[in-house]
């Protein structure tokens, strides 16, 4: 035998039955999409690395080391598997003069692909849901973005407030930041004895970044490092209290944390996290926040922007800890085909069934004809149906067919072929 091939690893297969719940979470995160009036938007997973690094910033964990980058063997360009959604819709809202007419309110769901170390809820390539905002600057859309991911959890089933936490802080502007900055070198300059490597290195480059370490023996330094929202001014300080008072008056409880900073520098004042401490380390669901430069730091008209990123692993996984996972989709119907029935009217009437929705799963016929009643009824019962049909070939020639209730009761009953039209409403799930 041929030698078998593997995925490559932290690259996941996603295979029945538990890919249904990646569809229940999708058709759930568009029916949500579509009550908020956002648009579907696709975009390529293969950009040009500059958009990332000039995007997400130079200094930043998933420039520096986590970016599937390679050369086209055809013509050299450097490409990169998107490692974040929102560089690549802002390339194509700026390629396209998207908000040439006004705002946008957009949403995606692919995979993004990061190298990092596999583990549970870390993946190389996992899938998020992204929503962006573009071109309003006002703190309700902040709040709004907000206030739906909360929508989601509530609609997935999960306990807001209790399965997921929401965590909040303003990064305030670019100039609040930059004396923020300073201040926060000279502390961690007075602290580098305490430092980890990868901290020093970041002191002059990021030192911001320093912050969101993920070392325990940081977390003293960390603690008592001056904080930037003590840096902000009056325009930034009133944009935070209208999103907050905005969670208040929708029952959202937060917590403010003035250390929570984000993985990429296209951030300013509003950042947040959805957290959870069902999933250990990897605890966070969603992240997002505004980015009122990123347009204009890829070549577009400046413009406002805010968005969020959930990662669908982790909330399948958070989702499946508290059970809320929906139970398995199952067929309405099973088609028992007994020898001597005339197949090609079998598929008719089963035709006549699906065009009125009706789910029905036939049993195929081997080489040698229909597999026996015993194994047929069998694999009925497997498959979860509520009814068989059982096409015998005494009652099809006579154009009847027996409908056997297999999981509620109730009596076998023989219906006339010719109402087929008629059988949706009684086959069907209820709902
Ligand atoms: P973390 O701190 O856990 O590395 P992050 O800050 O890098 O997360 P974001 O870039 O904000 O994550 O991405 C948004 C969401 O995507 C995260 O909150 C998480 O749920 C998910 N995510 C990020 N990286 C991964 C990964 N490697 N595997 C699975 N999910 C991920
Ligand atoms: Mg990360």
């Amino acid at each position: 035998m041929a030698e078998q091939l593997k995925a490559i690893k932290g690259m996941n297969d996603i295979l029945p039955p538990h890919s249904a719940r990646w569809e229940w979470l999708e058709d759930t995160v568009r029916a949500l999409m579509r009550r908020y009036g956002y648009q579907n938007v696709r975009v390529p997973i293969v950009e040009p690395t500059a958009l990332f690094v000039r995007g997400l910033g130079e200094v930043t964990d998933i420039v520096e080391k986590e970016m599937y980058s390679f050369e086209d063997s055809l013509n050299g360009d450097k490409l990169t598997l998107r490692p974040e959604g929102t560089a690549g819709v802002v390339r194509a809202i700026n390629e396209h003069s998207f908000l040439y007419e006004g705002g946008k309110r957009l949403y995606y769901i692919g995979p993004m692909f990061r190298h990092e170390r596999p583990q549970k809820g870390r993946y190389r390539q996992f899938h998020q849901v992204g929503a962006e905002v573009l071109g309003f600057a006002g703190p309700d859309v902040d709040a709004e973005t907000i206030l739906m991911s909360a929508a989601l959890w509530r609609d997935l089933g999960l306990a807001v407030g209790d399965d997921v936490r929401l965590e909040i802080n303003s990064l305030g502007q670019p100039e609040e930041r930059r004396a923020h900055r300073e201040a926060l070198i000279t502390y961690l300059q007075s602290h580098e004895a305490l430092l980890d490597d990868e901290a020093r290195r970041r002191l002059h480059t990021n030192p911001l970044r320093i912050l969101d370490t993920k070392n325990p023996a940081l977390q003293a330094v960390v603690e008592g490092a001056p904080r930037l929202i003590d840096f902000l001014g009056e325009a930034s300080l009133a944009h935070f209290d209208a999103v907050k008072q905005a969670l208040d008056a929708a029952g959202i409880a937060y917590r403010v944390n003035p250390r929570l900073v984000r993985g990429m520098d296209y951030y300013n004042l509003t950042v947040f996290e959805w957290v959870t401490e069902r999933l250990g380390s990897q605890g966070t669901v969603c992240g997002g926040g505004r980015y009122d430069g990123l347009i204009e730091q890829l070549g577009g008209k400046p413009a406002p922007a805010v968005g969020w990123g959930l990662g669908m692993e982790r909330l399948l996984l958070l989702l499946e800890e508290v059970g809320k996972v929906p139970a398995p989709v199952v067929p309405d119907a099973f088609a028992v085909v007994l020898a001597g029935t005339p197949l090609p009217q079998v598929l008719a009437t089963l035709e006549a069934l699906r065009a009125q929705g009706v789910s029905v799963l036939l049993n195929p016929a081997g080489k040698d004809g229909p597999a026996s009643p015993k194994s047929q009824f069998k694999k009925a019962d497997a498959s979860g149906a509520r009814f068989a049909l059982v096409f015998g070939p005494d009652e099809f020639s006579r154009g009847e067919v027996a409908i056997k209730p297999l999981r509620d009761g109730g009596e076998q009953r023989l219906a006339p072929l010719a109402d087929v039209a008629g059988w949706g409403p009684g086959l069907r799930a209820a709902g």
